[in-house]
């Protein structure tokens, strides 16, 4: 059977089928490079599993308080080792990455301490959990103060204002490796490696917590790699390989992680409390599977940008650039251009194909927003998904896929639906 036999039965006309192909051939150095980077991180997953001896015995459920929850234990092990980290939780009690986060800077903050962002304002849902806009139960109400150093016009660190930021009462420094929805870069492992050894330099004692959401296996090093304290990220990400259907991580130093228990149970408690609920055998076979998950997910989001750069449309990253995380952001200039794109995105979904994504508002926005996603678990941002405020430049963010076919034919829908709406030419 020939391959535009069964896209033509999905709705995909010759002609996009044809570019889509056109713009693959140029692709097969950087799809050999990703999956390069999924080969070295299947292997440290598979080489963590092993060292320590994970058996079918650790997939049994614990309910109650989970005192001696062996499996629980262990995952935590090979996540440590992953991240060649000391320690790490991992557990289906942090709820999302939010509160992941919330967590480890609750954990380490004290009142009178100061928390700096050197890479300008943190993901939206933080700024309330900082208190930079106000929140009960923010960080600011307990009395941590918040600064911040933005990013030079270029999207580079500002080092003399990251200098002038940090004083004594700086306790923890924290960096977003991915944009997220801001236009700003996203950062390379490298780049973030860089910026703790500019801030230990001048605070050898301050702590550095690295957002890492959407960034997990993306490269071969973690920010754990290059002098991160903690990094911390969501399971409905990276990290549960599609599996995970709740549940959050954070990786680093024994004191922060032992800190960040007593913050998530109750002092005393920590990390020996906190049954798995029989959900352990998701979260192993997620981390295990999440390496070439996220190589499927980039190899979509660079498919992507080929594919819109080649049809005259601002890509961020650019189809040629080098990846920090698995977002991209395709500017498509009108708001029937994004409602198009995300119906095509819709329509290729395994799950509630047939809904219609329309603009709705949302809480937390002054603009309308529109979101296509067809998941098996709800919100979860590993699977294929595209959505972006109604406002200029009316950029969609495209992220994930559990499968490079499943983001393939994603991406060609939603070239489909704007070319059979004249908003694209071929
Ligand atoms: C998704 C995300 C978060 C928050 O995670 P939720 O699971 O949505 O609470 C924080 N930071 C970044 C950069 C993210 O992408």
């Amino acid at each position: 059977m020939e391959l535009y036999t069964i896209y033509q039965q999905l709705g995909v006309s010759r002609e996009v089928f044809d570019r889509g192909e056109a713009v693959l051939a140029r692709l097969a150095d950087r799809f050999l490079e990703i999956d390069r980077t999924a080969e070295i991180n299947q292997a440290k997953v598979l080489s963590a599993m092993q060292k320590n001896r994970v058996g079918a015995n650790h997939f049994a459920a614990t309910t109650g308080y989970g005192y001696d929850d062996d499996g629980r234990d262990r995952l935590e092990r090979v996540y440590a080792d992953v991240f060649h980290a000391p320690a790490a939780l991992v557990r289906p009690q942090i709820t999302c990455g939010t509160h992941a986060l919330a967590v480890a800077l609750s954990a380490s903050l004290l009142p009178g301490d100061e928390v700096l962002s050197p890479v300008g304002a943190p993901y939206d849902t933080l700024q309330e959990v900082i208190g930079i806009r106000p929140s009960p139960c923010s960080l600011a109400e307990y009395g941590v103060r918040y600064r911040q150093a933005d990013l030079t016009a270029d999207g580079g660190f500002d080092y003399p204002a990251i200098r002038d930021a940090i004083s004594s009462r700086t306790k923890l420094i924290t960096i977003q490796r991915s944009k997220g929805y801001a236009t700003r870069p996203s950062f390379s492992v490298e780049q973030i490696g860089e910026l703790i050894a500019f801030c230990k330099g001048m605070k050898p004692d301050v702590l550095v917590m690295v957002d890492n959401c959407y960034g997990e296996f993306v490269d071969v090093l973690e920010p754990t790699d290059v002098g991160a304290d903690m990094a911390v990220g969501s399971l409905i990400k990276n990290p549960g390989g599609g599996l995970a259907p709740i549940g959050g991580y954070i990786c680093g130093s024994r004191e922060c992680v032992d800190r960040c228990a007593y913050r998530l149970s109750a002092p005393g408690l920590g990390q020996e409390v906190g049954a798995n609920l029989g959900i352990l055998p998701a979260f192993y076979q997620g981390f295990f599977l999440a390496p070439t998950v996220v190589a499927g997910a980039l190899k979509g989001a660079v498919f992507a940008a080929g594919l819109y750069e080649s049809l005259g449309f601002r890509c961020v990253p650019g189809a040629e650039e080098k990846r920090c995380d698995i977002i991209q952001a395709v500017e498509l200039g009108s708001e029937a251009a994004m409602c198009a794109f995300c119906e095509g995105i819709q329509a290729a979904a395994p799950v509630d194909s047939f809904a219609a994504p329309i603009p709705g508002d949302m809480p937390g926005y002054d603009s309308q927003v529109i979101m296509a996603a067809g998941a098996f678990v709800q919100g979860s941002s590993i699977e294929l998904s595209a959505d972006g405020p109604i406002r200029p430049p009316y950029a969609v963010y495209f992220q994930g896929g559990l499968t490079w076919q499943h983001a393939k034919l994603g991406v060609l829908l939603s070239a489909q639906r704007m070319a059979d709406r004249g908003l694209l030419r071929l």
